[in-house]
């Protein structure tokens, strides 16, 4: 430490001339001295009083200490302090640009305050929670070994003494780091009198070979998302496990395939990162209902696979069914996520080693059961793999190719099939539009057979575009001969009625074949309906302010709930043909479809019977009171011209053709 500042020195001494000076003044003044002298002696004074006051001498390299620890120069004025803080502040956007792109972290370390700013990746490398790093190199100490602390201080003081970069490598005390080393490197800022003012680092956590070959492992293994292993490492372990089946017969293992159904439409409804979280949970409930050596991975967006290593004792399907089923049961319980019940619908496939001895056959087995499932409508169902499900899988890719030639060819065809209200003398008041496949070598093939295939692989929606381009097309025809209120009812399939577009597409149609909303009605099943109630909702909203009438088709099949019904803005109800089969001889069956009248009635909706057929089943529907009827009773579905030919001898209003109409 020094005694004296020779600048508070020097800057006294001066301060004393003047006032030596100054002294004189009287004596002066009585000398009657020139003007031109006096003024001069009073400049003179004011000088050197403003050089003692105000004059900044240079430097001289001595120094203070600022911290217990560090040797810190001195000679930081506060204008250099004040300059640090503007410069800093003026590149923090910057600098934090900077510091968030590393995979390092940053610190600063400011010399004449002592205080260190440790950018938040810090914290992370660290294991830290960000409000325990501090503001000091107390952080580094409490974390490295003794030795490697002395190394620092060392390294940090050279550096500043001697304008020079440094880093060291730090042996982490912290068991939590494991075996982990930081690297710490650092660069010291002099000011233009070459005294440091800041220095500038950055920390990496340096890891051992062990820690390297674990990191690796998991990007090249583990599901980022779930944690889980990944589709590689699935089929690497399959691979094992078909081998070991191989070399010895009496092994046995399954694999299962858990496939979340509308995966795609929980995304839609709620938001990707709520799906991220289904998709969590759902393979947590997994992970939790397996065995620790068993091999839970996730091998698509929403497909999870188990292999059930080692199932000895529970070889026959009768044996493993209460496993799997165990499994299933836990993965589709109701999720509770952000305040929100979500029920989710999951297929499951299960394939037992015994039935393929290679990884490919054992996952076309599995998938051709997914496939199986989803075809058949049995969504959410779990299905064991047999012999015959693989042919099948393959009549069915044909057919998916079959499909998309038929779109290009226009191979679809409508038939109409009628819809006669009996309250009014069997007077025809619409058709309902159903599709036909007219294949080249098969004749005829109806919608049971391809609108599933359809729907599954998605090429329902230009098939969907066509047919409602086809059936506005002929309604057009119908309403310019003249049959101005016919309505034509066309089917919507869920996916097509999910479309984000779907309202403009409907009236991009409407608008290119000049045909009136009136006399279009939309089907969409009661199982669509439910499906994403809210956005449902608001589409029906937006079609019945075009103008559009919207009917719920196969209503009583689902399990639509009443105060839902009576919040979609729908027109009609189509009580299923299931319902109507019976009904003349079934008590059951006579209790629901009144139940189902009663409904209507009371909600104040249209409803059409379906599947009419006997004189027996139309007079119980008209003492009910449902008047409006579709069935093979009237007629069965039939091509535009037949339809014509209907249309001529039930439509009982007057006919008024476009063309008349303009030349009268
Ligand atoms: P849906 O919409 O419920 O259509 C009624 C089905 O019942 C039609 O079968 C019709 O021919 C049949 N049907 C009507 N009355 C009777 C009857 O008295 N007896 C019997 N046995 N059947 C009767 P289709 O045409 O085979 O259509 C079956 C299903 O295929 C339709 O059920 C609908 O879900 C779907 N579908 C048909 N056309 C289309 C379409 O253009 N688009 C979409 N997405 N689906 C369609
Ligand atoms: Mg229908
Ligand atoms: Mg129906």
């Amino acid at each position: 430490m020094r005694l004296f500042d020779e600048h508070a020195v020097l800057r006294f001494a001066i301060l004393f001339a003047c006032l030596l000076f100054a002294a004189f003044i009287p004596d002066i003044l009585n000398f009657n001295a020139h003007v031109l002298s006096l003024v001069s002696y009073f400049v003179a004074i004011a000088f050197l009083a403003y050089i003692s006051m105000f004059y900044k001498f240079p430097s001289s390299g001595s120094s203070k200490k600022i911290r217990n620890d560090l040797e810190i120069p001195e000679n930081v004025s506060n204008d250099t302090v004040r300059d640090y803080q503007k410069d800093l502040h003026e590149k923090d956007e910057l600098f934090k640009m900077v510091v968030d792109v590393s995979s390092d972290g940053f610190w600063t370390f400011d010399v004449p305050t002592g205080k260190v700013y440790w950018s938040s990746r810090v914290a992370k490398l660290l294991g830290m929670d960000p409000s325990q790093v501090g503001d000091s190199f107390d952080l580094i100490k409490n974390l490295v070994i003794e030795s490697d602390w002395g190394k620092f201080r060392a390294a940090l003081n050279e550096s500043l003494n001697e304008d020079k970069p440094f880093t060291v490598t730090l042996g982490l005390l912290s068991q939590k780091a494991g075996e982990k080393n930081i690297v710490v490197t650092g660069r010291p800022q002099m000011n233009d009198d070459g005294r440091p003012i800041r220095v500038i680092g950055s920390l990496g956590v340096f890891m051992d070979k062990a820690s390297i070959e674990r990191q690796n492992y998991s990007f090249v293994y583990q599901d980022p998302l779930t944690g889980v292993n990944n589709r590689k490492f699935f089929l690497e372990k399959l691979k094992i496990e078909v081998e070991l089946g191989v070399k010895r017969p009496d092994y046995s293992f399954a694999v299962a395939l858990l496939d979340i159904d509308s995966f795609g439409a929980i995304n839609a409804s709620y938001s990707t990162n709520f799906g991220d979280n289904v998709l969590r949970i759902v393979s947590d409930r997994i992970k939790g209902s397996c065995r620790d050596n068993d091999c839970v991975a996730r091998i698509g967006p929403d497909v999870f696979a188990v292999i059930l290593h080692n199932i000895q004792g529970a070889n026959s399907e009768d044996e493993l069914l209460p496993i799997v089923r165990r499994l299933h049961n836990n993965v589709k319980t109701p999720i509770q996520l952000e305040g929100k019940e979500l029920y989710i619908s999951v297929s499951m496939a299960v394939v037992v080693n015994r039935e393929a001895d290679c990884v490919e056959d054992i996952m076309a087995n599995a998938n051709a059961v997914l496939r199986d499932l989803k075809k058949n409508g049995e969504h959410g169902n779990i299905q064991f793999f047999t012999g015959g499900i693989r042919e099948k899988a393959m009549k069915l890719y044909k057919l998916e190719y079959e499909i998309r030639r038929a779109i290009q060819a226009k191979e679809f065809v409508l038939m109409y099939q009628p819809i006669v209200d009996i309250g009014n003398g069997d007077k025809i008041v619409g058709f309902e539009a159903l599709v036909r496949w007219n294949n080249t070598e098969q004749g005829i093939i109806s919608p049971a057979e391809f609108i599933p295939i359809a729907e599954e692989t998605g090429l329902i929606v230009p098939m969907g575009a066509l047919i409602l381009k086809m059936a506005c097309e002929q309604t057009k025809k119908w309403v310019d001969m003249g049959y101005k209120n016919i309505k034509v009812a066309v089917n919507f399939s869920a996916k097509q009625f999910a479309l984000e577009n779907m309202v403009d597409d409907v009236k991009k149609v409407l608008a290119e074949t000049h045909l009136n909303p009136q006399n279009l009605k939309l089907e969409i099943t009661e199982y669509t309906a439910m499906c994403e109630v809210e956005k449902t909702i608001d589409i029906m909203r937006a079609l019945s302010s075009m103008g559009l009438q919207i009917s719920i088709d196969d209503f009583g099949t689902g399990y639509s709930s009443l105060s839902y019904l009576k919040r979609y803005p729908v027109h009609t109800l189509k009580m299923d043909k299931s319902f109507i089969d019976h009904v003349a001889e079934d008590e059951e069956d006579a209790t629901f479809a009144k139940m189902v009248i009663g409904i209507a009635k009371s909600l104040n909706l249209d409803l059409i019977a379906e599947g009419v057929e006997t004189a027996d089943q139309l007079e119980f529907l008209r003492r009910e009171g449902c008047c409006q009827i579709q069935g093979y009773y009237f007629s069965k579905p039939l091509n535009p011209e037949d339809a014509l030919g209907y249309l001529q001898e039930h439509y009982n209003e007057a006919v008024t053709p476009v063309a008349a109409e303009v030349v009268a």
